[in-house]
């Protein structure tokens, strides 16, 4: 029987829901409240009567994953290994930070970008995410850290708007002043760029970072390191950037994992500067993290000054270095999950 994760609902879906159900609608609010808060079954929420309880649990379920392994950095980085409901695999990474907590979120089970360095794409992808999923990673970090999250990023495993519905929802749903109310502001999603969700997200007016994954100013080096950007030119990128900015006013991140006698040299900077110059931008220049199955590095630290340093002082576009967290632990996206599976007996559920 169909049965409704309930999880993945807005407010508003409740709201129909109770009233198709001949309920008052005050039901809705209170049983939202409770989701939010980390119910795990409708017996919990203890304002609602045995009845109802009774009915909810007839027709819908709450989704939630099972911790099954943590990883600690030295830094404080906690490293979350979930099971889904079908024996799927993800991973979330908890960070702490001066402004305050934050947790990295999947949004698919795999992949299908393989970009070189990225360990999410290595097995292919499996499924999409629900909002619920995704909105269960929050609860149950929270749960078990005793901290409240209060930034999101949407850099964990898959791409984030190669499943834009979901994703789309699970923001609203987290940014909603009656169940997480997690500023807007305070919630990134990391691309790789896909053209057209850019244009979609824009048009939606929420005020999220937006985060680009452009990794080399020159097309045929970012075909090479982003396979998928053989179908989304850098001129269609920076015009669908330039669109985001003029519909949301807020300044795009530019995430520029940077590899060493790839695309860390003086040249790569200046075309970067070019490309960028005059555009409400930030850079953030991330020193690859070494994985597996490419066996990169960054480049050296006087290297990597220079970089950084012709952007800022030539180009005058604000460029940091990425603090590098959890690297004891293999905290880049998709390492733990692949790790966890090449050593384990997981099956998991291709469909
Ligand atoms: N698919 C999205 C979000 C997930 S990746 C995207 O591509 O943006 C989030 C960020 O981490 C991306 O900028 C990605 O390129 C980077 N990343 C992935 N693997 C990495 C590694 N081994 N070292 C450094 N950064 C990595």
């Amino acid at each position: 029987m169909f049965m409704i994760e309930i999880r993945s609902f807005e407010l508003s879906d409740l709201c129909n829901l109770i009233s198709d159900l001949g309920e008052e609608p005050y039901r809705a609010l209170q049983i939202y409240r409770w989701l939010h808060k980390g119910a795990a079954s409708f017996n919990e929420m203890t304002d609602l009567n045995r009845p109802l309880q009774k009915k909810l649990s007839n027709i819908a379920y709450i989704n939630n994953l099972k911790i099954i392994d943590q990883l600690k950095a030295d830094d404080g980085t906690v490293k979350f290994i979930s099971l889904l409901n079908d024996n799927n695999i993800i991973e979330s990474v908890f960070m702490q930070y001066h402004y305050g907590n934050s947790l990295c979120v999947s949004t698919q089970v795999g992949c299908k970008m393989k970009c070189i360095f990225c360990a999410s794409g290595l097995r292919g992808y499996i499924r999409n995410l629900t909002s619920g999923e995704m909105l269960a990673q929050i609860l149950e970090v929270q749960r078990i850290v005793n901290k409240k999250i209060n930034n999101i990023v949407l850099m964990g495993i898959g791409e984030p708007l190669d499943n834009f519905n979901a994703v789309l929802k699970f923001i609203r749903i987290i940014c909603d002043n009656r169940g997480l109310n997690i500023s807007e502001r305070n919630v990134t999603l990391s691309t790789c760029g896909i053209i057209d969700n850019i244009i979609s997200l824009a048009d939606q007016h929420i005020k999220i970072t937006l985060a680009i994954s452009l990794h080399s100013p020159i097309q045929e080096e970012r075909e090479y390191i982003i396979p998928v950007a053989k179908k989304y030119p850098i001129d269609e990128l920076i015009k669908a950037i330039k669109y985001y900015i003029s519909q949301t006013k807020r300044r795009v991140t530019i995430e520029y994992g940077i590899i060493e006698n790839i695309n860390d040299s003086i040249k790569h900077a200046q075309l970067l500067g070019k490309l960028l110059k005059g555009l409400l931008v930030h850079i953030n220049v991330i020193p690859i993290n070494p994985v597996e199955h490419f066996k990169a590095s960054p480049p050296n630290p006087k290297r990597l000054h220079s970089f950084v340093n012709i952007l800022n002082n030539k180009y005058h576009i604000k460029t940091t270095t990425r603090r590098v967290l959890g690297q004891d632990i293999n905290a880049s996206c998709g390492q733990l999950r692949n790790n966890y599976l090449n050593s384990h007996t997981v099956k998991e559920n291709f469909v």
